[in-house]
């Protein structure tokens, strides 16, 4: 007997799709296989940072591709060496770990922790986390993790995570005992529906975990370079933590990510950590040609600039609809429905050619490519501010 076949039907149905095929893309468009273009205010999740395809990328990747593409982590070479040098002059931090993807580098993050933890500090391992954090999807960064679907899912979880309600700075004080290894958080928790953790309690977190000898894990995978106007997230509070992540807009939409920490606490041991595909020199020339750009001169007042015309734009459309507030930063900018309109708004939105996602039902999340131009958020919000008086 035949089962008609879908076109879909032989990827793993891990997530509700829409029924589009993207061929093509071109700084904030994209392109299906019948030609119809869309707004893309997803880029990727935060991840095609300075748009689809641009011109800086194309250019790195055909370079080193006729160079080399790979030469074992066992042996260095130039781009890893040149984007390392660049990422710790940026962040301050002293040493990094490349690695394909966010979950692994935070998964190399709480590895680091428990090796430094039981280096320095009595055998600790427990690491603080965030109620409704994100880290990944590996077994240990979803048992990091605080999100209320994951509770019961793939049991049983890593041990070693003890879990407070973000901003409760007492809860943290409270947590953290003889067995604790550091305290981890994310800036603006992004999955979570874009929720800023403020600059005045990471400045606090940052004076307790010093007080109390802990390190500090800032997971800035979404929040880090440029997407919140500054390079790194932390830079609003002021702060600099111990150990952070990247990854998302580091690579410009190819696997890229990366874990950074202070010298003393940089503690790996031969045999710790690695992985075949970790700092190869193709991904490393992307990730070198994705910093020269944000650090290129103008580049991150220009993410503010556009950054303040989308609040506005959105605050427009909330004044029109009774939505609620915007939350967020830079270009990592949520809609708060107050509504649990979201679903119905990124559905129809698809349908007129828009781009946006819901992280939570009453959520609407945007995270543009940095260099989205004026006129294509004032397009975008005027599509959004046209699907929305079609639903109410
Ligand atoms: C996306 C994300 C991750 C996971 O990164 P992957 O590349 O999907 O593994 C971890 N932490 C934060 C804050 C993220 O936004």
């Amino acid at each position: 007997m035949t089962v008609p076949q879908s076109p879909f039907s032989a990827l793993m149905d891990i997530t509700p799709r829409p029924p589009v095929v993207f061929a093509d893309g071109q700084g904030s468009w994209l392109y299906d296989t019948t030609g119809r273009r869309y707004l893309d205010l997803v880029q990727g999740w935060a991840v095609t940072c300075l748009g689809h395809s641009p011109a800086t990328i194309v250019k790195a990747l055909t370079e080193q591709a006729g160079r080399l593409i790979n030469c074992s982590p066992a042996y260095y070479n130039e781009p890893a060496l040149r984007l390392a040098a660049g990422l710790t002059r940026a962040s301050g931090l002293d040493q990094v770990f490349f690695a394909n993807s966010g979950a692994e580098a935070n998964e190399g993050a709480i590895k680091l922790a428990r090796r430094w933890g039981e280096t320095y500090r009595g055998g600790a391992y427990e690491i603080v986390t965030m109620e409704n954090g994100f880290h990944g999807r590996t077994l240990a960064t979803m048992s990091a993790s605080g999100k209320p679907a994951w509770k019961t899912l793939f049991e049983p979880k890593v041990p070693g995570f003890v879990k407070v309600p973000l901003g409760d700075l007492d809860a943290v004080e409270a947590a953290i005992t003889d067995r604790t290894a550091a305290v981890m958080l994310e800036p603006i928790q992004g999955e979570a529906g874009v929720i800023p953790a403020g600059d005045d309690y990471l400045r606090a977190l940052r004076d307790l975990t010093e007080r109390r000898g802990v390190l500090l894990i800032l997971d800035e995978i979404q929040t880090g370079m440029g997407r919140t106007g500054r390079m790194f997230g932390f830079e609003h509070a002021g702060i600099r933590p111990d150990v952070m992540t990247l990854g998302k807009g580091l690579g410009g939409g190819v696997p890229l990510a990366a874990l950074l920490a202070r010298r003393e606490v940089s503690c790996f041991q031969h045999g710790d950590q690695g992985g075949t595909f970790n700092g190869n020199p193709l991904m490393c020339a992307v990730g070198l040609a994705v910093l020269a750009e944000i650090a290129g001169a103008g580049f991150l007042e220009r993410v503010e600039a556009a950054g303040a015309r989308l609040r506005q734009g959105l605050e427009t459309v909330a004044m029109r609809h009774g939505f609620g507030g915007v939350r967020g930063q830079g270009l990592l900018l949520a809609l708060d429905l107050g509504r649990p309109a979201g679903p119905a708004i990124v559905e129809a939105a698809l349908a007129d050619g828009l781009l946006i996602n819901a992280p939570r039902p009453d959520t609407l999340r945007l995270m543009p490519a940095l260099t989205v131009s004026d006129d294509e958020i004032d397009e975008a919000m005027a599509m959004l501010d046209a699907v929305c008086a079609k639903l109410d």
